[in-house]
């Protein structure tokens, strides 16, 4: 989750007239870009091929963002693997050893080299631009060794954010990745550039990371968009920003949800009543209206107005068959991830029937998407009584 580069000290530049609120790495309030928009990265090749796995994963996310920054992810040509040596590389290395390249704090880190010491003022007037980035997680590199913390499943059952034992891996990566092509950490929204193993789409039991809305506008930004910006995606989620952590990341917590007509009960969400964990079922009597959060993200280069649609289902998995509740058409822009409320949407009239409330974004597919696969998700359990 850190960054390292040599001597320089990190430059967080903000721009007060964009509508965002991503931050980069620069000198003198120049981001410190990758000129031609690309890194092969390079796998160290003596590690379990697993650790490779997670890398490839990461690269085919990476490349769905919306701008013209691209990875290629390879094995190593060679068997050396050293910081600042022109190469792009990735390792999952030892506890001891990775705590002396990322810090006794990190839980992955990036490693940027520039062709000048952004830092020296003599070298001022050069254009500083990144010449590699080295992505470094903690493992191991014996071939045959697989050990740690991250792991590629998207199995949300078996993943921290959801009281799992595993870091999901392309979630980091991609956090990593956005460092190489000089993205920051964010602190003020929803991002993958936050806590990253938090930001993330789920349908069913199934989590899909993705670069996000934020991180996304960021790299169109520095690097241009793909294609003339025809790239659109949109994303929802049952996560939101919930805060900052060490005044550098993000933080998010599950979206809430809150009563309508007994309002003196408050918060039914997380910080309330109702459990948002995933085999939660909530106990709710008969009669009773609930509005339920959603956050929505634009990950493309346009501006849209969309539906989000609320529905009822019968299982976990939100699609198409499930029946309408509610409908709240919003506008959202690029890099601004919205958290929307949903009118009120009374429980299940039928006693003892677990129903799952789950929000779509645009449900009649008007928007041509690259990915539409993460427009549907749950957000609670409910149960009448
Ligand atoms: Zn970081």
């Amino acid at each position: 989750m850190s960054m390292k580069f040599g001597t320089l000290a990190l430059g967080l530049l903000c721009l007060s007239n964009e509508a965002h609120a991503y931050s980069y790495i620069s000198a003198w309030g120049h981001p410190l870009v990758k000129a031609d928009g690309h890194h092969t990265f390079e796998v160290n090749r003596t590690m379990h091929p697993e650790y490779a796995n997670m890398a490839f994963d990461a690269g085919l996310a990476f490349n769905m963002n919306s701008s013209n920054a691209y990875v290629d992810v390879v094995m190593d040509d060679d068997f050396t693997t050293a910081v600042r040596n022109g190469e792009s590389e990735i390792r999952f290395t030892r506890p001891t050893n990775f705590v002396m390249l990322c810090g006794p704090n990190a839980g992955a880190c990036a490693i940027n080299e520039y062709n000048a010491n952004p830092s020296d003022p003599n070298t001022s007037n050069l254009l500083i631009q990144m010449i590699s980035s080295d992505l470094i997680f903690p493992g191991a590199e014996m071939e045959g060794e697989l050990v740690g913390r991250y792991n590629r499943t998207t199995d949300l059952r078996q993943l921290w954010g959801y009281n799992g034992a595993f870091r999901p891996s392309t979630n980091t990566f991609l956090h990593e990745m956005g460092h190489a092509f000089a993205l920051g950490h964010e602190a003020r929204l929803y991002s993958v550039m936050g806590r990253d193993w938090t930001h993330t789409t789920a349908n069913g039991f199934t989590t899909q990371p993705s670069i996000g809305s934020d991180s996304a506008r960021g790299l169109n930004l520095l690097y241009g968009a793909f294609n003339e910006g025809t790239m659109e995606d949109l994303e929802v989620s049952h996560w939101k920003y919930a805060g900052m952590a060490s005044g550098a990341y993000s933080v998010h917590s599950r979206t809430d949800a809150f009563p309508v007509i007994n309002a003196g009960t408050g918060l039914l969400g997380p910080g309330g009543g109702l459990d948002p964990a995933y085999n939660a079922v909530n106990d709710v009597p008969r009669g009773m209206q609930i509005v339920y959060e959603t956050t929505v993200e634009n990950n493309g280069a346009r501006e849209h107005e969309v539906e989000v649609q609320w529905v009822m289902s019968p299982t976990q998995y939100i699609d198409d068959t499930d029946t309408v509740v509610g409908t709240t058409r919003i506008r959202i822009r690029p890099g601004n991830p919205l958290t929307v409320t949903s009118p009120p949407i009374p429980v299940p009239a039928e006693a003892g029937v677990t129903r799952f409330v789950g929000a779509r974004v645009d449900p009649g597919n008007w928007i041509f998407e690259n990915n539409n696969s993460n427009n549907d998700t749950w957000l609670y359990a409910l149960r009448s009584y």
